[in-house]
């Protein structure tokens, strides 16, 4: 059987929206599925909506997600170079076999003569007016004009585009694998403009000279691109090649109500809907990421995953392995489906508290490096191992722990005025003496050494477990007090015990 490869192509014209990373994954799926090629092509020959940095972002993008390409700019391959401005020159041969057999044609209309077509048309009562088998008759181009009028035109170098000749009266069949067939008339087509006269091509006829000479087998992308797939095929046919299979994705649609998903639904309800920060280069203008929110890349992958495609059973939990294995495009839905931020948030928390300590103690060493705090790996460990289910997102691992590196300054006023009694001094003082004479530091001893203080004294559990809480993290927060002192150790421990007696309730 023939090698499967497919690619993800995007134009460098902003951040990466994330469901351009779906599109990007569900390529990479499908082709460590079939032991096939995924390939990054950057389509960045429409000079003027190029953005600088969008291309770094797109690999950044790519790199932190861990879907990496096997061909493509930055790494190379067989059909070297992978960045279409690089390819200029040999589109121009495609457009000039278009023109020779009769399938596309020289237009020479001004920006003014465009316009004022549309004009006509619009005062006719035609609502989209184009260039099209209706109107290119009354326009400028090698059609209307003679051959030496064109020749004549061509040398003394009249700015010119080729549009495609787009065929009068005919269905035009795409095979979609995901919406089956797809019959558009040709009459809902105009004469798209495949090349320009600076030398370069448009997005439809670069797009597909390069899916042929890529050997893609499979085109699958956003839905957006359907209305094109039918000028796709037309040209995959005038230049006799054999056309790839198409699938569309649905679309990615706002949590409420309908419609695309937008930066804007992003920025009204506090997510991001890009995958790494980005700075717009020309406002200065920031936009949040996943991964500056702290998101783990396997938590969102595997939430971009579900969104569009289904495993067919209850299983929402997926490895990469697991989603290659189970990925397929007939599982792909048509229609779009609802972005849930809660779900991104749920699918974060699932992948922290599964996380091993050592992972942990990683990312929250990071945090306490950047505050400029140094702790003893052991304790970190045992820091992140009781904290890192209580976390949803990276950063909530210093707000559930730093009270384990930073005794506190101050005791929550609410507590203090509900449990610290005139006797709380002297009852922690007590246990405090209890504290100093135990050497089993054990969560079970300190459990044990606490319960026994209390039910000997004939004192209420919330009467020191409050208390001794609010001595030793400032507050009402926080896992078990026994848990919290058998990590902060003996001295840690008597020492808050005691800054607490000296300074609340006075
Ligand atoms: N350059 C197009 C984009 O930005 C690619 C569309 C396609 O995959 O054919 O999405």
């Amino acid at each position: 059987m023939k090698e499967i490869r497919v690619r993800f192509a995007p134009s460098p014209t902003g951040p990466l929206h994330i469901g351009g990373v779906r599109t990007a994954l569900y390529n990479y799926l499908f082709a460590r599925k079939h032991n096939g090629k995924f390939l990054l092509r950057i389509e960045d020959t429409d000079q003027t909506r190029y953005v600088p940095g969008a291309e770094e972002y797109i690999i950044e993008s790519l790199k932190w997600c861990g879907i990496d390409y096997d061909e493509g700019v930055g790494i190379g391959g067989p059909h070297a170079p992978y960045r279409q401005s690089e390819r200029k020159e040999l589109y121009k041969a495609y457009a000039a076999e278009l023109i020779n057999n009769g399938h596309a044609y020289y237009a020479f209309d001004t920006p003014e003569e465009l316009d004022q077509m549309r004009e006509r048309l619009k005062a006719k009562g035609v609502a989209t007016p184009q260039y099209d088998a209706f109107t290119r008759s009354e326009m400028v181009n090698s059609l209307t004009l003679s051959a030496d009028e064109t020749k004549a035109k061509l040398n003394s170098w009249s700015p010119y585009v080729i549009r495609i000749l787009i065929p009068e009266n005919e269905e035009i069949l795409v095979n979609d694998l995901i919406r089956g067939e797809v019959n558009v008339h040709s009459s809902r087509l105009d004469d798209k403009v495949l090349f320009k006269s600076d030398g370069m091509p448009t997005y439809h006829l670069a797009n597909i000279v390069d899916d042929h000479l890529m050997e893609i087998t499979h085109v699958i992308r956003g839905e957006e691109w359907l209305p094109s797939a039918p000028l796709h095929v037309l040209l995959y046919r005038y230049l006799g090649w054999q056309p790839p299979l198409f699938a569309h994705l649905p679309l990615l649609l706002k949590p409420d109500g309908n419609g695309k998903l937008s930066k804007r639904d992003g920025d009204r309800l506090g997510f991001p809907v890009f995958p790494l920060k980005w700075t717009d280069p020309f406002s200065g203008e920031i936009s949040s990421g996943y991964r500056e929110s702290g998101y783990l890349p396997h938590a969102f992958i595997n939430m971009l995953a579900l969104l569009g495609w289904n495993p067919g059973t209850e299983q929402e939990v997926f490895s990469i392995d697991e989603l290659i294995g189970a990925f397929s495009i007939e599982r792909v839905g048509k229609s779009g489906s609802k972005f849930d931020p809660e779900k991104a948030r749920w699918f974060n928390h699932h992948y922290m508290s599964g996380l091993p300590d050592k992972e942990v103690s990683i990312l929250l060493g990071n945090i306490l490096k950047e505050k400029g705090i140094e702790v003893a790996h052991e304790f970190l460990l045992s820091v992140s191992a009781m904290i890192k289910d209580r976390a949803v997102l990276i950063p909530d691992l210093w707000d559930q722990s730093h009270y384990f590196f930073v005794a506190p300054d101050s005791w929550d006023e609410k507590v203090v005025q509900k449990f610290w009694k005139p006797e709380t001094p002297a009852l922690l003082q007590k246990l405090s003496e209890i504290l100093t004479n135990t050497d089993d530091f054990t969560v079970d001893n300190i459990d044990s050494v606490i319960k026994g203080y209390i039910h000997d004294n004939g004192l209420g559990m919330g009467q020191i477990m409050n208390t001794l809480r609010l001595a030793l993290v400032g507050g009402s927060f926080g896992p078990g007090v026994s848990a919290i002192i058998s990590v902060l150790g003996k001295n840690e421990t008597l020492t808050r015990i005691d800054k607490a007696i000296a300074n609340v309730g006075n």
